[in-house]
């Protein structure tokens, strides 16, 4: 077999540089069967969706924006134990460490909390290795569809506390579901 009939997908179609006849230099033909390929596509399986109205269903493995939890008490799960950051294989999270003060019990779960948490959401790839990594079950990615908004400021993509922390409100309504049940 020569080198010019080799082809990998088995569609290699030579072309001809043959001359025109008159009904062909119409394109009468071509026209038709382009007209036929459009009406076929017609009646195939769209693979389009009209977003937003319509949106897809997530899988059951989705990873959305991190949730930094609280336990049942309303306090911060999270002990800077920094096992997340070196976890992570985007280099997207900083820390800094401080250590609880008796009056804060009611804040923090543990004697060491993260003063600062930060997450660069233009590093982060959504893998879900920190929540792997955590061993104070602090750090999840939840479901929620918005991930990261747009924005034209690079700063703007560092979440800290104020956008991954739980919402009290939150932890005090999932403490009174399980109390509930
Ligand atoms: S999801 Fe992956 S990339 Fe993003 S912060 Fe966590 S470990 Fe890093
Ligand atoms: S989120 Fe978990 S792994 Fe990361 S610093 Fe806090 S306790 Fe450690």
């Amino acid at each position: 077999m020569s080198v010019e009939t080799i082809s990998l997908s088995g569609r290699k179609k030579e072309v001809s540089n043959k001359k025109m006849n008159f009904w062909e230099s119409l394109y009468l033909v071509a026209i038709v069967k382009g007209l036929f390929i459009t009406i076929r596509h017609l009646f195939t399986r769209k693979v389009t969706i009209k977003y937003p109205e319509e949106v897809r269903e997530l899988s059951p493995v989705y990873r959305g924006q991190h949730m930094l939890m609280r336990d049942d008490e309303g306090r911060e799960r999270c002990t800077a134990c920094g096992l997340c950051a070196l976890s992570c294989p985007a280099e997207a999270i900083t820390m800094k460490a401080e250590e609880r003060k008796p009056e804060e019990m009611h804040l923090y779960r543990e004697e060491k909390y993260a003063s600062i948490y930060e997450i660069n959401m233009l590093r982060c790839i959504f893998c879900g290795l920190c929540e792997e990594a955590c061993p104070k079950q602090a750090i999840y990615l939840t479901k929620s569809r918005m991930m990261v908004k747009s924005n034209s400021d690079r700063n703007d993509f560092i979440y800290g506390k104020d956008k991954l922390v739980m919402p009290l409100e939150q932890a005090i309504n999932n403490s009174k579901v399980k109390m509930a049940n």
